[in-house]
């Protein structure tokens, strides 16, 4: 058992999983147009471990032995602290695009271990320790996981067990063998399952009601366990690292997950037909404030990224120094200042639980998801508008290099660069802006820990009614 290497890993993913894309199935999803750059990317994170400075900041010792720090349950406040330290490098390798670098589950896998408790309740003992021993063995492998807790989209005004109507469409148990459990169904989203180790499914998507328990199952399994297939969506990657600086490189696979009487062998069951820890288990484990630090941490870096992007295009339309361009820079470095300083607030106030871990403050984590969505947002709506045509009237890599070199080099050339820095420049802004890539981009930022009326919503409810209420008596019975 060692730290996983970016060889390793690769080696890993050519296990005959079922894999479709556009129409057919993939032989080996390293090779894939579609699939490789990102498989190559996260290889390249894995090298991280291996290297100094690097492998210091990413892994600890733990047992004898080297593993990952999101593997780790932070015990103290400067664990926690270290355990983002090892975020940032990943972020920075992957320039805050890869949103489920295997640190991201690992650290909510990690959260889940932990409670053993709240796992324990009734008769699902033996569950929670299988999922203790998984936690054990996952980390001890160093494996990059997925995970779905998203169920079907099929009528949202039905419960999970009414999607689909006569033929069900929801992830549910069908019958049992002395293996395991026999599921069917499928799980809506399930970003880089083909490019992970393993699937961890987990909740129903939704809150399930009496007499739902059918729906209530959470398991790990093997990317290429009989009875699994992933649709990926059309993918986004596009060719060349100057035309395409980011889609040529970060285009995480999205896909469906299809379960077909799939068995799971039993110690591989972590909650088993109970409502209460299917409905309870993110709260009950901080799976926020958890994969929060990890998300705050990579959200910087990629919003970091959008404001770079936007400054160097100002810079080359020789408008960095009127009004409204700074004004609206100014706006993203404040909205990057928001967010690190709920990081470190979360930080700075963290917790510990009756189990003994360390837990980033809820109220800053959650607020920082929030308003760095937001952020991440509006930085790419200021690139837009700070580029306007600069962001498709720009050669390719083979204009470049072609007959016309010099004359682009005149012609494109800026107030500060060249026409070929420029124009690297604005191929840049174009991937954030304009490509499919950078859309799904900031779909994902938006709506990937759910749906963010509904966080919103949760928001006010928490909200201290009491004191507002004082204040608006203070406000409305005060002196004459
Ligand atoms: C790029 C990307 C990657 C993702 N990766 C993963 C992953 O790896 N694993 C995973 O589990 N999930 C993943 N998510 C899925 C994520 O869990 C869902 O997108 C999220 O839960 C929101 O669900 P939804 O997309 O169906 O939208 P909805 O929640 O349906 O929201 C769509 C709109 O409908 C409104 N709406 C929905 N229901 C109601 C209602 N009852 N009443 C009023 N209005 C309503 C919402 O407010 C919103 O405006 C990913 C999402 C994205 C975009």
């Amino acid at each position: 058992m060692s730290l996983t290497t970016g060889a390793d890993y690769l080696e890993r993913l050519k296990d005959g999983r079922k894999v479709w894309l556009g129409g057919a199935t993939v032989a080996d999803v390293t090779s894939h147009e579609g699939l490789k750059p990102a498989a190559r990317e996260i290889a390249a994170l894995y090298d991280l471990q291996h290297e100094s400075p690097t492998r210091e900041l990413l892994t600890a010792e733990h047992r004898g032995e080297h593993c990952s720090r999101a593997y780790l349950a932070p015990g103290s406040a400067a664990e926690l602290v270290a355990r983002r330290e090892g975020f940032e490098v990943w972020a920075r390798a992957s320039l805050g695009m890869l949103g489920r670098s295997p640190d991201y589950m690992a650290t909510c896998l990690t959260a889940f271990a932990a409670n053993q408790t709240f796992f324990s309740a009734g008769e699902n003992k033996g569950f929670a320790e299988n999922l203790a021993r998984y936690h054990e063995d996952a980390r001890r492998r160093d494996l990059c996981l997925s995970h779905t807790f998203a169920g079907p989209r099929t009528d949202k005004s039905k419960t999970v067990s009414g999607q689909g109507g006569s033929v069900a469409t929801a992830l549910r148990i069908v019958g049992e063998t002395d293996s395991g459990p026999i599921v069917r169904g499928m799980r809506s989203l399930a970003t880089l399952a083909p490019l992970a180790d393993e699937l961890l499914v987990f909740g129903a998507g939704r809150p399930l009601a009496a007499g739902e328990e059918d729906y209530s199952i959470s398991f790990a399994v093997p990317l290429d366990t009989p009875g699994l297939q992933l649709l990926c969506r059309e993918p986004f990657t596009r060719n060349g690292r100057v035309d395409h600086p980011l889609a040529s490189r970060f285009d995480e696979m999205d896909c469906v997950a299809i379960f077909e009487d799939l068995v799971v062998p039993w110690e591989r069951v972590f909650v088993y037909r109970d409502l209460e820890l299917d409905r309870n288990f993110k709260v009950a484990t901080h799976f926020n404030e958890h994969v929060g630090q990890q998300v705050l941490a990579r959200r910087a870096v990629k919003i970091q990224l959008a404001l770079a992007t936007a400054s160097a295009v100002v810079e080359s339309t020789g408008l960095a120094k009127a009004d409204e361009p700074r004004r609206r820079l100014g706006e993203i470095v404040t909205g990057l200042d928001v967010t690190e300083a709920c990081l470190r607030a979360a930080e700075a106030d963290a917790f510990t639980t009756d189990w003994g871990m360390c837990v980033p403050a809820t109220k800053p984590v959650l607020a920082g998801l929030r308003v760095s969505k937001d952020v991440y947002a509006s930085a790419v709506e200021t690139l837009r508008d700070l580029s306007a045509s600069g962001l498709f009237m720009t050669p390719t890599s083979a204009d470049l290099e072609g007959p016309l070199a010099d004359v682009i080099s005149q012609y494109y050339r800026g107030a500060t660069m060249d026409g070929k820095e420029r124009t690297r420049v604005y191929r840049l802004a174009w991937d954030l802006v304009g490509e499919a890539f950078g859309s799904r981009q900031l779909l994902f930022e938006k709506y990937f820990l759910g749906d963010p009326a509904r966080s919103y919503a949760a928001a006010w409810d928490q909200c201290d009614k009491n004191q507002l209420g004082n204040i608006l008596a203070d406000a409305l019975g005060g002196r004459e």
